[in-house]
């Protein structure tokens, strides 16, 4: 049987799933029930793993020395680091869903009228060379970048206006321009002040932002509204969330791990987040990742292998979870955890987590963004002289034409916060977008005749009838995603919850560590933090196999328990 099981749930037999059950048994495996109905993955299953408390260690004999929770970027790469670092260690990932990549997918779409397919991708899409885990990675695994194309005009759509403009910065009113700039001077400068290890380190700034939102702490106070409908739709598509649903010192926290100011995430330009695309598409990064991890044959890849509890002593740790046959239990030494952090409500854990991150576990809201490529025959804006980029606040809406349609509810606002020029490496055409936050909540339960229509009609009032003449037009809603619920990141949304944020997500709870792009301190959110979280983990398993055995190699001062003691120096010192 291949290490990865890659199988579609829903074209699965029955007697196919047995087959496979009894595979997994000669392999080892500890395999309940296995003539159970697949249905909900996630139902409890508790009193099953009860009649298998010991799991599958024999005399202290672990099948796996590390298991890891979730097969996208953080996971992946802490199991990667691991086999590098020491490839006598056996690793297991499980994966939930029925394919690589996590929050990255990147799926084939129309590119040309005679039906050719090109990747573009769903997910998490670009990079900078300032985020230099994953530009260290690409390299590693001969993977190639390309730049954003972002020469020509640029369009703002604000209070029902287009404008077009060609700076990174649209063209507005001298004082909108001062405006604009002391406000985000403002940001960076409270930013600087934030530690991403520890940001309760300046107490009196910490607590004092901690209690409110960022709407009301910085920007309410340091843009005037017409400044605001340029920042709102980056706010949206940056956490997926409205500014008023980001805890303050949440919100400079992650603006200080990507670069320390609101342009470093939201512009195209060198050293920013959209600044350059991976060819062939991001979900490779996890392909490649695998198939290394597979290359040594005591690890092993599972999918559609849903994690459901977790019980621990001081000596070994048992993983509990659920297959297309039914439950599976798992032991080993050690667990990294790399789900995102709004999944943990849905695990057992026993003992229970510690209730500073059970709390901070609950607090936090995932993001919601919608994200559309549109395909074409060629890049007709360009022609034209357009970058293909656009900023809108979503002040116009087309589709008000359809109110009059019965069971049709009209959303209040248009869908759209930005558009790219989505153009890949072979100059294979396509408008790339996202609709986030509170339009992404309005729109996504609406017909997808409409979300689609509303789009296309919005292109054409950008870029002309040209719009309507597309190859394909493909969409994700990741709100509806399993195992996210969400996207690109979780945020912090009430005040007073962030005291624990940094132990919350980095603390390993006896033999479980945790990673996850949530729990990065440089591009928290990004693809970059995912790997930054997933290297700091392996690191932390390295150390405490390995702590007596200097043969292998770990980097101790990139673990949490480093992070912790030095932290504690600094308090006593002060
Ligand atoms: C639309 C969109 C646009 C984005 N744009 C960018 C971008 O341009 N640049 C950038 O750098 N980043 C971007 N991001 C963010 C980036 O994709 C993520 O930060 C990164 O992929 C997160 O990786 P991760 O490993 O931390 O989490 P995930 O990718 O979420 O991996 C966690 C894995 O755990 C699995 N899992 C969860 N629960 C269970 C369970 N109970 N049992 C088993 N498995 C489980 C999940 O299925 C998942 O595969 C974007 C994301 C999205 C969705």
């Amino acid at each position: 049987m291949d290490n990865q099981e890659n199988a579609e749930p829903e074209n699965k037999t029955k007697s196919e799933n047995v087959q496979e059950s009894n595979e997994l048994q000669n392999e080892n495996y500890v395999l309940i029930n296995e003539d159970e109905e697949n249905d909900s993955p996630v139902s409890s299953v508790s009193n099953e793993f009860i009649k298998n408390e010991s799991c599958n260690s024999q005399n202290n004999q672990f099948i796996y020395d590390v298991i890891i929770i979730g097969a996208g970027l953080s996971g992946l790469y802490s199991a990667y680091y691991l086999t590098k670092k020491c490839n006598d260690l056996r690793i297991l990932v499980i994966e939930g869903k029925d394919r690589l990549g996590g929050r990255t997918q990147s799926a084939d779409l129309k590119c040309s009228e005679d039906g050719q397919k090109s990747k573009w991708d769903l997910g998490g899409q670009w990079v900078t060379d300032t985020q230099t885990h994953i530009t260290k990675l690409l390299v590693e695994l001969d993977l190639e970048t390309y730049p954003q194309h972002i020469e020509g005009k640029k369009i703002l759509e604000t209070n029902g206006k287009m404008v077009n403009y060609n700076s990174s910065i649209p063209s507005v009113s001298i004082l909108s321009l001062i405006d604009l700039q002391m406000g985000s001077m403002k940001i960076s400068s409270n930013a600087k002040k934030i530690s991403t290890i520890d940001p309760f380190e300046n107490l009196n700034l910490a607590s004092r932002l901690d209690s409110g939102n960022l709407d009301e702490f910085l920007l309410s106070k340091s843009f005037s509204s017409k400044s605001r409908s340029l920042l709102d739709p980056a706010i949206r598509t940056i956490f997926g969330v409205e500014a008023s649903q980001i805890n303050a010192l949440f919100g400079l926290m992650y603006i200080k791990s990507g670069g320390g100011s609101l342009e470093s995430l939201a512009l195209s330009d060198k050293g920013c987040a959209q600044e350059k695309k991976v060819k062939g598409g991001t979900q490779q990064i996890s392909e490649r990742l695998a198939q290394i991890i597979k290359n040594n044959e005591k690890n092993k890849i599972l999918l559609n292998t849903v994690l459901i509890e977790i019980k621990q002593d001081k000596e070994k740790i048992c993983v509990m979870a659920k297959n297309l046959s039914g439950p599976i239990s798992f032991e080993c030494k050690k667990v990294i955890s790399s789900i995102p952090i709004n999944q943990y409500v849905h695990i057992d854990f026993d003992p229970e987590l510690p209730i500073y991150k059970r709390h901070v576990f609950q607090f936090c809201q995932m993001g919601n963004l919608i994200k559309f490529i549109v395909t074409y025959s060629k890049p007709f804006w360009r022609e034209k002289g357009f970058s293909g980029e656009v900023v809108s606040d979503g002040s116009v809406l087309w589709s008000k034409e359809w109110s009059n349609i019965e069971g049709v509810e009209i959303p209040k606002s248009g869908p759209i916060a930005c558009v790219f020029d989505g153009t890949n490496d072979q100059g294979q055409a396509a408008l790339v977008g996202f609709i986030g936050a509170k339009m992404a909540v309005e729109w996504t339960d609406q017909k997808d005749e409409l979300r689609k229509q509303e789009v296309i009609e919005a292109l054409v009032r950008y870029f002309g009838q040209e719009a309507r003449n597309y190859l394909e037009y493909v969409e994700k809603i990741w709100a509806k995603e399993k195992f996210a619920g969400g996207c690109p990141t979780c945020n912090l949304s009430s005040s007073g919850v962030m005291q624990n944020y940094a132990r919350a997500v980095r603390e390993p709870f006896m033999n479980i560590h945790f990673c996850g792009t949530e729990s990065a301190t440089v591009w928290q959110g990004y693809m970059d933090g995912a790997i930054q979280s997933g290297e700091r983990a392996a690191n932390e398993v390295l150390y405490v196999l390995f702590k007596d055995d200097r043969s292998i190699d770990y980097d101790y001062e990139n673990t949490f328990y480093f992070h912790n003691e030095m932290n504690r120096k600094n308090s006593i010192s002060k």
